[in-house]
């Protein structure tokens, strides 16, 4: 079915979660033992590996997901909104557990109180990953997250064909095995996951800690800034650049990180470099933040031309 003609192959192939966010707005987060009323439920398609896949299809790159989803109303709602985006659902099964969940309350400032139930994502197994060779021997660029098993992004990253590049944001962070660490390409970090990588009690500022986390193992890494754009080193070229990107009104950052990663994961299976990669994704990144939402925030190549 997938064929490797170069032409043929998949931009991007995210390995990944799937949720269903559900929102309630409240005047008040609940205190232990508490009840409190709060707005119209609103659900929408989230989680990392399902934002990231739409993040990119929306961009314009040729993307496929790997996600295990249940058989229920939400995982029909995923599946669903990955295929308007244009995103290959082939790889996603279903069954085996409830779709992952999201429980969300916000209160008017915009703090969140969150429950994840993984449901689905937590049964996508290592022996999954075997069983979707073809679609992995057809990808330029694999991207996972922290959202799945962890045996399965190391048997992600064992299965990589020859040439593929992966590209791993470690989120929730966790303790992650070396030859996961020396498999990325790069390592894309915030601010927070890098100093969980490195120890909470690491000094210095982020500029210091790009040659710290090569020294791990990863081939490249990124450090993303928020606001003030991303850091990129890279162990061949020997190299650290700060890349900036246009100053906007900052409306919801939700998925920013997710839409930087996709949008530089895209970047680097066309060619470009890291550096060219990330200044790309930089203003993929600050695009996403100018609207409402995770998904429905991804901006289109011409909203990000106009940006
Ligand atoms: P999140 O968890 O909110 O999805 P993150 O913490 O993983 O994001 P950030 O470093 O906050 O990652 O943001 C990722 C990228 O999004 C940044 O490198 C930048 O390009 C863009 N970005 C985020 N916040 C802003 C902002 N306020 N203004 C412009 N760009 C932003």
């Amino acid at each position: 079915m997938h064929d490797n003609a170069p032409d043929d192959r998949y931009d991007l192939l995210v390995v990944g979660s799937a949720n269903a966010d559900l929102v309630i707005g409240v005047e008040r987060r609940p205190a232990p033992g508490e009840t409190v009323l709060g707005s119209d439920l609103a659900v929408h398609p989230g989680g990392k590996g399902a934002n990231q896949a739409v993040a990119a299809a929306r961009l314009g790159a040729r993307t496929a997901l790997l996600a295990r989803v249940g058989d229920d109303d939400h995982g029909r709602l995923l599946l669903e909104s990955q295929r308007t985006a244009g995103v290959d659902t082939d790889g996603v099964l279903v069954g085996g557990a409830p779709t992952g969940v999201a429980l969300i309350t916000v209160d008017p400032s915009g703090d969140n109180s969150i429950v994840v139930s993984p449901g689905a994502n937590g049964r996508l197994t290592p022996e999954d990953v075997r069983a979707a060779a073809p679609l992995l021997a057809a990808a330029r660029v694999v991207s996972v997250q922290l959202e799945i098993p962890l045996e399965t992004v190391a048997e992600t990253a064992r299965r990589l064909p020859a040439g593929a590049r992966l590209v791993l944001n470690p989120s929730p962070p966790a303790p992650l095995p070396a030859e996961v660490l020396a498999a990325c390409d790069p390592l894309v970090v915030n601010e927070h996951e890098a100093r969980f990588i490195l120890g909470e009690g690491v000094g210095g500022a982020p500029q210091d800690w790009a040659p710290a986390l090569l020294a791990l193992g990863p081939r490249s890494v990124v450090i993303t800034l928020g606001a003030d754009g991303a850091l990129v080193a890279d162990s061949r070229a020997d190299s650290l650049d700060h890349l900036v990107g246009p100053r906007v009104g900052a409306v919801d950052t939700t998925g920013a990180g997710d839409a930087f990663t996709a949008a530089l994961a895209w970047r680097l299976g066309r060619g470009d470099d890291l550096r060219e990669a990330a200044a790309f994704a930089v203003r993929v990144g600050a695009a996403a933040v100018t609207s409402q939402g995770a998904q429905a925030s991804f901006p289109t190549l011409d909203e990000v031309d106009a940006l």
